[in-house]
C-alpha cells in the first residue's frame, strides 16, 4: 500500500547526505504513484514532480533529518503551496446584500452546499441569508432547496421553473434588498457535461448579479475529469474561489490539486458529508497528507524539523566522534530532545501502525519527566561515569529523585541500552539515532 510504499523509499533514501538527480529519481517515481492513485490528473503531476525535483535537486539534507524525509518534506510542501498555505474565507466585504454564486456541474453538490453554507453563516456569523433557486429545469432541484432552507432555518426565495434565470435572480435580489438580507445566494442549474448553454446562462446570470463570491463547486469523487471542467467554468467565470465536495467519500482528494493548479483560485470549503452540517473550511496541509496517503506522518516530520535543536544534536555526535563517549549527561539531552518534539505520547500518536500502540496507554511523557529527574539528582562525576554508581550513591539518588532504587536501576538500564545502540554507529551516531527514532 500506498504508506508502506512512501516509508521505504524514506527507508531507502537514510543515510545518504544530498539529494542528487538519482536518489531523488526513485522518491519521485513513488511520489508520481501516490498522487496518481489519489487521482491528481496526469498532466498536473507531470508539472507538479517536476517542480519538487527542481526545487529538492542539490537541497542540503544536513539540516534536516534523512535525504528521504527531505524529499518528502518538499513534497509536502509544495502540495500545500499548490492548495495555498491557509485557508481563504469567504468575502463577503460588499455592499448588502452580499452576492454569493454557485456554479458547476450537475450532481456537483450545488444545492446541497448552498443549504450548507447558508447554515453556516447564519450560526457561525450570525448573517441574514436568503437563498433562492435559478435551476429552471428541474422543478424537483427548486423543491429540493426549499426544503433545505427551512430545515436551516433560514429564507429561501420562491422561484419558477417558467421564468428565466435572471427574471428569479432580480426579483431575489430586490427582495433581500428590501429586506436588509446580508447574504443572497444563489443556486443555479447544472449539466452532465460541460454545455455552452449552461456557460452562457451562468455568465449571463454573473453579469447581472456582479457577485462578490463566484464559487466553483466540484466533485472530489471526479477525479481526473476534474481537470476539464475546472478548466471550463474557470474560462467562462471570474471564479473567487471552489468549493470540493463528498471529500467523505473515498476519494483522496487529488482533485483538489488539479483544480487548483488549473484555476489558480482558492479551495475556501471541503463538503464531507450530506447532512446539513457537513461543510468545513479547507486546509491545505491537511489534504497534503491525505493525498500523500500518510495520516499525520507528514505534519510530525514538520513539528520534527521544527523543534530539534540541530546543533545541540550535532555537538553530541562531535562528542561520540572524539571518543568522549556517550555519558548520563547525553542521555538526559536527548531525552530533553525528545520531549521538544512534542512528547514522546503525542510523537507516537502519530506515527502510523505498530508504534501508535506502543503509546496506548503509557503516559511517556511522565516517564520522561521521572528519567530527567533522576539523572539531575546525579553529581556531574556520577553522569559522566555511570559505572561508579554503587549501591549507596544508587540510594542517595532515589531519595533525592523521590523514587525507589529500582527504578534508578531501570534507568540505568535503559541508558545502557542506548549506549550500546549508540556503538553500533559511527561518528554521527546521534544524528542517525535521532533519525532512527524519526522513522
Ligand atoms: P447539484 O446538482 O450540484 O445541486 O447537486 P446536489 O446538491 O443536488 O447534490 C447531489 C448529490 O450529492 C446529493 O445526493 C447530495 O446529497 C450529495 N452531496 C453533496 N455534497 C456532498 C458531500 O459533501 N458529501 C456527500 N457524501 N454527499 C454530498
Ligand atoms: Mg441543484
Amino acid at each position: 500500500n500506498l504508506t508502506s510504499r512512501l516509508a521505504d523509499v524514506v527507508k531507502s533514501l537514510r543515510g545518504q547526505a544530498r539529494l542528487t538527480e538519482a536518489n531523488i529519481q526513485d522518491a519521485m517515481r513513488e511520489v508520481r504513484m501516490a498522487l496518481l492513485e489519489a487521482d491528481v490528473a496526469l498532466p498536473v503531476v507531470k508539472v507538479f514532480i517536476n517542480d519538487v525535483k527542481q526545487r529538492a535537486l542539490g537541497q542540503d539534507v544536513l539540516g534536516s533529518l534523512t535525504p528521504g524525509q527531505a524529499v518528502i518534506g518538499v513534497v509536502h510542501d509544495e502540495l500545500k503551496k499548490l492548495m495555498g498555505e491557509q485557508n481563504d474565507a469567504l468575502n463577503l466585504a460588499a455592499v448588502p446584500p452580499a452576492i454569493v454564486l454557485m456554479a458547476g456541474l450537475q450532481g456537483a453538490g450545488k444545492t446541497t452546499t448552498t443549504g450548507k453554507l447558508a447554515k453556516l453563516l447564519k450560526e457561525t456569523q450570525k448573517k441574514k441569508v436568503l437563498v433562492v433557486s435559478a435551476d429552471v429545469y428541474r422543478p424537483a432541484a427548486i423543491e429540493q432547496l426549499k426544503m433545505l432552507a427551512s430545515q436551516i432555518g433560514v429564507e429561501w426565495f420562491p422561484s419558477l421553473p417558467s421564468q428565466t434565470p435572471k427574471d428569479i435572480a432580480a426579483s431575489a435580489l430586490d427582495h433581500a434588498k428590501r429586506h436588509f438580507f446580508d447574504v443572497l445566494i444563489v443556486d443555479t442549474a447544472g449539466r452532465l457535461a460541460i454545455d455552452q448553454e449552461m456557460m452562457d446562462e451562468i455568465k449571463a446570470l454573473h453579469a447581472f448579479l456582479n457577485p462578490i463570491e463566484t464559487l466553483f463547486v466540484v466533485d472530489a469523487m471526479q477525479g481526473q475529469d476534474a481537470v476539464n471542467t475546472a478548466q471550463a467554468f474557470n474560462a467562462a467565470l471570474p471564479l473567487t474561489g471552489v468549493i470540493l465536495t463528498k471529500l467523505d467519500g473515498d476519494s483522496r482528494g487529488g482533485a483538489a490539486l488539479s483544480v487548483r493548479h488549473v484555476t489558480g483560485k482558492p479551495i475556501k470549503f471541503i463538503g464531507v458529508g450530506e447532512k446539513v452540517t457537513g461543510l468545513e473550511p479547507f486546509h491545505p496541509d491537511r489534504l497534503a497528507s491525505r493525498i500523500l496517503g500518510m495520516g499525520d506522518v507528514l505534519s510530525l516530520i514538520e513539528e520534527v524539523q521544527k523543534s530539534v535543536d540541530v546543533e545541540e544534536a550535532q555537538k553530541l555526535a562531535k562528542k561520540m566522534k572524539t571518543g568522549k563517549g556517550f555519558d548520563l549527561e547525553d542521555f538526559k539531552t536527548q531525552i530533553q530532545q525528545m520531549k521538544k518534539m512534542g512528547g514522546m505520547t503525542a510523537l507516537l500518536d502519530k506515527m502510523p501502525g505498530q508504534l501508535s500502540q506502543l503509546a496506548q496507554g503509557q503516559d511517556t511523557d511522565k516517564a520522561v519527566a521521572r528519567i530527567e529527574g533522576i539523572i539531575n539528582s546525579m553529581t556531574p562525576a556520577e553522569r559522566a561515569k555511570p559505572e561508579i554508581l554503587k549501591a549507596s550513591r544508587k540510594r542517595r539518588i532515589a531519595a533525592g529523585a523521590g523514587v525507589s532504587v529500582q527504578e534508578v536501576n531501570r534507568l540505568l538500564n535503559q541508558f545502557e541500552q542506548t549506549q550500546k545502540m549508540m556503538k553500533q554507529f559511527s561518528g554521527k551516531g546521534m544524528m542517525k539515532l535521532m533519525r532512527g527514532m524519526k522513522n
